[in-house]
């Protein structure tokens, strides 16, 4: 049967992008639908505005470092909505830079909603009906708010890039990437910040003592950091209530606010101060909650469960690992999926299914050994497994050191980095290294070349160090801290 494209993809974040340009360039004839802007969650509103945030963020610690240098400096004033237009003039650059790169490939794009109506249709909201040989399907994930009263009142990430003015006080909910990055960010732009988290320790997952230094430094930041606390309840606040982002007593003197949750009559873009109920009973009043309670995976009304395409209980598509659904014809890569959720790891998904299909090379995706960071401030940077995974793997070395940076200690700053390495111990492999630093994404780049080459710790100990640097420690440290 001929069809109309040999490759239809649904979504035009960074996986389908790069997907629909690799197969285009085999000669394939490749179509590629978007109904929001092109360059997805990383480009639009996740990882490329988050980074820029941060870059603002960091200017606020360098006139208390520059001062100790011997520099008459001093902080001025933020100017939120010159940086936030200048954002946005740098998104749509890059919006245009990913549209082109389609064309430019050869690649026809529908600004359009597409749903699967068979497994070599799909309908349009334009109207238009198109088949293809293949579809794939990188239409990436959204965040979601907890099911609490009034949980619309709070704000999501998407939202943060387009605030007309920064708040005062900001709840963040939550103790994950986006939690804790957007609360060193808003706090480094002069918010007062809250941070909610229901578990023990930020950063649920990774290291256990890199979560420990990286949630030192956000207290030392002033960031107020709640473990074993969620929100209960919210409203618009009333006049009764405390000042902007004060924590009210928890006691019944408070009485409770002056509306109660079921027949509160709250607009839609309610704009005012917020207040919360916390777990605890403590009620405060913050002019902006941020869910940063997770995402979801964009599965929701597209046709896919209706021609055959399994979902898992989470919304996302199931896959095998040549990124295949259970229906043949369709392919699923990125977010969506709810593998390992980072944009290189789509993009790698993307190149792996056009080995495949495209190039008669059956590729199946490597989720082994992936370095990533979070951009809290100080940074992480980590690859491998935890102390704790690699303990219950097998026996194992872990060497590790923490310590005061020069460049901060001289200012006298507070802050402290990680350097930490753990080793088999019957093999000498590198199984698992967290960096927590300024800088540590860039470092831990170059370390991951290594760790994922099979490096031993006797590699690590015969490459010299580089003098003075912070990473050197990674080289020079000689005896295990603990062994088990
Ligand atoms: P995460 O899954 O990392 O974190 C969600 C957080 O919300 C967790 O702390 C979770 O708690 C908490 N949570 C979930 N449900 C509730 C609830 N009902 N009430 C209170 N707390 C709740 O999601 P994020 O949204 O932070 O990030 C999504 C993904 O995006 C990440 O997994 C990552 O893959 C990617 N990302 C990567 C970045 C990077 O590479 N630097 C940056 C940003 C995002 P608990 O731990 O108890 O489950």
């Amino acid at each position: 049967m001929a069809y109309d494209y040999d490759l239809f993809v649904i979504g035009g974040g960074s996986g389908g992008v790069r997907a629909a340009r690799v197969a285009s360039a085999t000669g394939a004839k490749v179509a590629l639908a978007e109904d929001d802007r092109y360059g997805g969650t990383c480009v639009i509103r996740g990882c490329v505005p988050k980074k820029l945030m941060v870059f603002a963020s960091e200017f606020s610690n360098l006139p208390d470092e520059a001062r100790a240098y011997g520099w008459d400096m001093s902080l001025g004033d933020f100017d939120w909505c010159g940086f936030r237009d200048r954002l946005h003039g740098e998104l749509d650059r890059l919006e245009g830079v990913y549209r082109s790169l389609l064309s430019n490939s050869g690649v026809t794009m529908y600004d359009a909603r597409a749903q699967l109506k068979d497994p070599n249709t799909v309908t349009l909201s334009t109207g238009e009906e198109v088949t293809a040989k293949h579809i794939l399907v990188a239409t990436g994930g959204h965040p979601v708010r907890p099911e609490i009263p009034n949980a619309h009142l709070g704000i999501v990430s998407d939202d943060l890039f387009h605030l007309e003015a920064l708040p005062k006080s900001m709840l963040i909910v939550g103790g994950g990437y986006i939690a804790c990055e957007f609360a060193c960010v808003m706090a480094g732009l002069g918010v007062d910040v809250t941070l909610y988290y229901r578990g023990a320790q930020i950063l649920r997952g990774f290291d256990e003592e890199a979560r420990g230094i990286i949630a030192e430094g956000m207290s030392e930041k002033g960031i107020d950091l709640h473990f074993g606390t969620n929100i209960v309840d919210m409203a618009p606040a009333s006049e009764d209530h405390s000042a902007s982002g004060a924590l009210t007593s928890s006691d019944a003197s408070m009485g409770a606010p002056a509306n109660e949750p079921e027949t509160r009559d709250i607009s839609k873009d309610h704009d005012g101060p917020i207040w919360v109920k916390a777990t605890n009973g403590k009620e405060a009043v913050f002019d902006k909650v941020l869910f940063a309670t997770g995402r979801a995976p964009n599965t929701q009304d597209m046709g896919l469960e209706e021609i055959g395409v399994e979902l898992g209980r989470g919304g996302e598509i199931v896959v095998d690992d040549y990124s295949q659904t259970a229906v043949p014809s369709v392919y699923a890569i990125g977010d969506v999926t709810n593998r390992v959720n980072l944009t290189p790891v789509a993009i790698r998904e993307g190149m792996a299914f056009v080995e495949t299909v495209f190039k008669d090379n059956p590729t199946p995706v490597d989720h082994k050994l992936i370095p990533s960071a979070v951009f809290t401030q100080p940074e992480f940077g980590t690859v491998g497994l935890t102390e704790d995974e690699a303990r219950e793997q097998e026996p194992v070395h872990v060497y590790c050191t923490s310590f005061r940076p020069m460049r901060t200690a001289f200012a006298g700053q507070p802050y402290r980095v990680l350097m930490k390495l753990v080793v088999s111990r019957d093999t000498d492999r590198v199984l698992g290294c967290h960096i927590v630093a300024p800088g540590a994404g860039e470092m831990i780049q170059l370390a991951g070349v290594a760790i994922k080459m099979g490096a031993t710790k006797a590699d690590f100990d015969r490459t010299v160090a580089v003098h003075p640097t912070m990473s050197e420690e990674i080289v020079t440290m000689r005896d295990p801290m603990r062994t088990g």
